[in-house]
């Protein structure tokens, strides 16, 4: 029975890192028949970001991944929000401190700023509490049972620490990187149970995968070394501890991980909002993110999350970072665009359109999308790109203009002459067609002469859709205009 979760921390907007361990975590139990649950690990209060679950519910949303259990459609072992499963936590700290896993310790924040300073100088460059340095502080450890009673009841400060073993080596299986070992000696005695009395992520990791069924722990690459003391804790309650699973870094296309800097400097947006906002097609997405880290083995490149639901598997999960390829998602997105019938296009086509003041009939926008598909990397661009199907040009695209050259008005203006006789029912591509080859070759030129600067005088642009169809759906008395403006 396969039930995975993912369990983001409320700290602030989905960065798309987050999205691809989601998307793996929904692959894999889709795949499986099995159950997608969502945990919103809200403990740590001062990282805490108003609206962040709110954005990562809408980012699951938007690129289709639907939730079988979380906080708004709890299953039976809810609460899905650990900020509202508090007392749960305190009830199995307790219990691993009465096995003596776990102690209380009293140390104030002064006391553990000095021990640090103390065991650096003495040439320890990462200072840990561990199995040595707990034997020279304030914890019931060290201290008599009646003094720690008495700071009990007396209501100082303290925080639950794990007692992590002195020499032991940690070994478990990661579905991806096969077996892992660490030496209890690297660890530190982590804090279970923090002075406000919340838990940290640790414990409540570990007891909320263990009570909410969580077959496959599927996580970040960073995680990997909390596992180990994951495990002793499982080892400790007595619990059988879930797979884990560990996806490799994602690394930004000049090297080193793609953090939230590096991702800005190299013009990479990081959180899902933006590729929202951008408008991205989800499919693309998906698809794209799919491949950050996983190949189904052989050359295909395009799947609908469906067909990677089917082919998913964790054994083919890379080990070593993944390179983000930003270009790859625009050929993505061209692809998916492309594939869209203009039918479902135009209620986004036509939002957009309207963020930019134009208000498009129908029928006219069903039939520019066609003649467009082809050349748009962004659904937006048929407006941006395609403003001059709705208004004449107001300026002319500098590289444009480069395609206009001195006989460009004499061209344009003989070409005017054979159009203006046209009625508006022959106003139609193959018919401009003819007439511009019969003004080239009464001129003796090529197509470019002519074609260049006509398109640049209709749209503005060096490039764009195909210039006849393109002058029957703008039409006769615009087409006429527009080169008119242009020649003076
Ligand atoms: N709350 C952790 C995060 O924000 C979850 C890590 C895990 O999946 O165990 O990534």
């Amino acid at each position: 029975n396969v039930r995975v979760r993912f369990a983001p921390s409320p700290t602030g907007l989905l960065h798309i890192g987050g999205l691809r361990t989601a998307l793996y975590n929904y692959l894999f139990a889709k795949g499986h028949d099995g159950t997608f649950v969502l945990r919103i690990e809200d403990t740590d209060q001062s990282r805490y970001v108003e609206g962040a679950e709110k954005d990562i519910k809408e980012s699951l949303k938007w690129i289709g991944m639907e939730v079988d259990e979380g906080p708004e459609n709890p299953g039976d072992v809810g609460p899905y929000r650990q900020s509202e499963r508090k007392d749960i936590y305190k009830d199995y700290a307790e219990q691993l401190v009465e096995q003596g896993n776990a102690y209380y310790a009293f140390d104030t924040p002064e006391e553990l700023d000095q021990m640090r300073e103390r065991l650096k100088k003495s040439g320890n460059p990462a200072p840990k509490y561990d199995a040595i340095t707990r034997m020279s502080m304030k914890n019931s450890l060290t201290l008599p049972e009646e003094e720690v009673e008495r700071k009990l009841d007396e209501g100082e400060d303290y925080v639950i620490r794990l007692k992590v073993p002195r020499r032991e080596t940690v070994r478990f299986e990661d579905e991806i990187r096969g077996f892992v070992s660490f030496e209890s000696k690297g660890l530190d005695d982590q804090v279970l149970v923090k002075s406000d009395g919340m838990p940290t992520y640790h414990l409540a990791n570990v007891v909320d995968d263990h009570l909410m069924k969580i077959s496959h722990v599927i996580r970040g690459e960073e995680w990997l070394s909390s596992t180990p003391k994951h495990m002793l804790m499982y080892e400790y309650f007595g619990w059988e501890p879930p797979k884990v699973a560990h996806l490799p870094l994602i690394m930004s296309p000049s090297g080193g991980k793609l953090s939230k800097r590096k991702a800005e400097s190299e013009g990479i947006p990081i959180n899902t909002k933006d590729y929202i906002e951008q408008k991205y097609e989800p499919e693309a997405l998906v698809n794209f993110l799919a491949y950050l880290g996983w190949s189904p083995g052989d050359d295909t490149e395009i799947h609908s999350m469906d067909e990677l639901i089917d082919l998913f598997s964790l054994d083919r999960v890379s080990k070593g970072g993944a390179v983000f390829d930003y270009p790859k998602l625009t050929w993505y997105n061209e692809h998916y665009l492309r594939e869209k019938p203009a039918e479902e296009l135009f209620p986004r086509v036509n939002e957009i359109a309207n963020e930019h003041g134009i208000d498009p009939d129908k029928e006219y926008m069903m039939e520019i999308i066609p003649l467009m598909k082809d050349r748009v990397s962004k659904v937006e661009e048929f407006i941006t790109m395609g403003h001059f199907f709705f208004e004449d040009p107001e300026e002319y695209e500098e590289q444009a203009l480069d395609k206009w050259s001195d006989d460009s008005a004499e061209l344009l203006s003989d070409y005017v002459d054979k159009i203006e006789q046209l009625d508006t029912d022959e106003f139609e591509a193959t018919t401009l067609k003819d007439k511009i080859k019969e003004v080239i070759e009464a001129h003796d030129v090529g197509f470019g002469p002519l074609m260049m600067p006509l398109r640049v005088a209709v749209s503005g642009m060096g490039h764009g859709p195909d210039l006849t169809p393109t002058l029957e759906l703008i039409g006769k008395e615009a087409t006429i205009r527009r080169i008119n403006t242009a020649i003076e």
